[in-house]
């Protein structure tokens, strides 16, 4: 069984980053990254702490944007189109989620989609579907194709089964898999699907992206697959200091011996996610200035 080392992999991209940075700002360029939060949601802090990180290591200018919970739709309209407006900002990010009385989706189409680094704007979705390279991928599943890259595992011909049909992971990664760059036979389940376990052991590749700990058992998961575990959820651990620990999707311990790869959580997509972040965001400084 190999572990795919999602850190590692983190690594090697963040390091790609950095080089095609040195020569961006070789020609007077340096990216731009704004990230707005609306509200004070703890893990979003977390979040928005660690791109903000992320890109100052790398050299990325990074721009943070916090906004009152009790902020109006109109002033977070007026904030993006301010940031679609300076020259600075190559991308532009809204972390999700946002207070309950903001309607995120337009905030999401009202971001100019050369700076929509998400990839959850519209024209961005239909540049996916239409496998135009000019359009952003959403990083969770850009950073899980890259995952099966690096580990060697063959997609072309795999039966593929992605559970779960969100519009940041699901319905992206099916996408991803069954088009030219994956060429799988991809089915995608979710909550309504029927005896789940029996079409997840059809699958040589398995995605999970349902939110729920451990959902994944060893009897859905056929002998020899690879299984990639989106899943972030907090469990209750009292011997942790802070109460809680992070875990997948899968049941990593019984799953794990049974399949030729898998990623772990926490090691697996999450640092893979703020890679393919910062590549975006190299990516939109590229196009805004005419270099790709
Ligand atoms: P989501 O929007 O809640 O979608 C979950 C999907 O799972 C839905 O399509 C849902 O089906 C399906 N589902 C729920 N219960 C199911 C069941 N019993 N059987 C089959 N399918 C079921 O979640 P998401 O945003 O895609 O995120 C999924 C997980 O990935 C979460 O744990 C999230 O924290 C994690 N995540 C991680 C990263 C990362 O960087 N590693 C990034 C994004 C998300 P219906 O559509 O029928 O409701």
């Amino acid at each position: 069984m190999q572990k795919i080392d999602g850190k590692l992999v983190a690594e090697k991209v963040l390091s790609e980053c950095k080089e095609q940075i040195a020569e961006l700002k070789g020609k007077g360029i340096t990216p731009g990254l704004s990230v707005v939060l609306i509200g004070e949601d703890p893990a979003s802090m977390v979040y928005v702490g660690s791109k903000a990180r992320k890109c100052e290591e790398l050299g990325i200018f990074s721009h943070k944007i916090v906004m009152p919970t009790e902020s109006t739709q109109e002033e977070v309209m007026a904030v993006v189109e301010e940031l679609n407006n300076d020259p600075a900002i190559h991308g532009i990010l809204v972390q999700s989620p946002p207070p309950a009385h903001i309607d995120e989706e337009a905030i999401v189409r009202a971001i100019n989609p050369a700076k929509d680094v998400d990839g959850f704007h519209p024209e961005n979705v239909a540049k996916l579907v239409l496998e135009d390279p000019t359009g952003y991928v959403p990083c969770t599943p850009a950073g899980c194709m890259r995952l099966l890259k690096e580990a060697g595992i063959e997609t072309s011909g795999a039966e593929a089964v992605v559970i779960g049909r969100s519009m940041i992971v699901g319905k992206p990664m099916a996408l991803l898999l069954m088009g030219k760059a994956g060429n799988a036979t991809v089915t995608i389940a979710h909550s309504r699907t029927k005896d789940l376990a029996a079409v997840c052991r059809r699958a040589d590749i398995v995605i999970a992206a349902i939110g729920k700990p451990e959902f994944v058992t060893a009897d859905m998961v056929k002998d020899g697959a690879t299984v990639i575990d989106v899943g972030i959820n907090r469990v209750k651990d009292a011997s942790k200091k802070s109460g809680y620990k992070l875990v997948g999707d899968v049941a990593f311990d019984e799953v794990a011996p049974k399949c030729k790869a898998i990623t772990s959580v926490p090691g697996g997509v999450g640092p893979m996610t703020i890679a393919m972040l910062m590549q975006n965001t190299i990516q939109a400084a590229k196009f805004a200035n005419g270099l790709v």
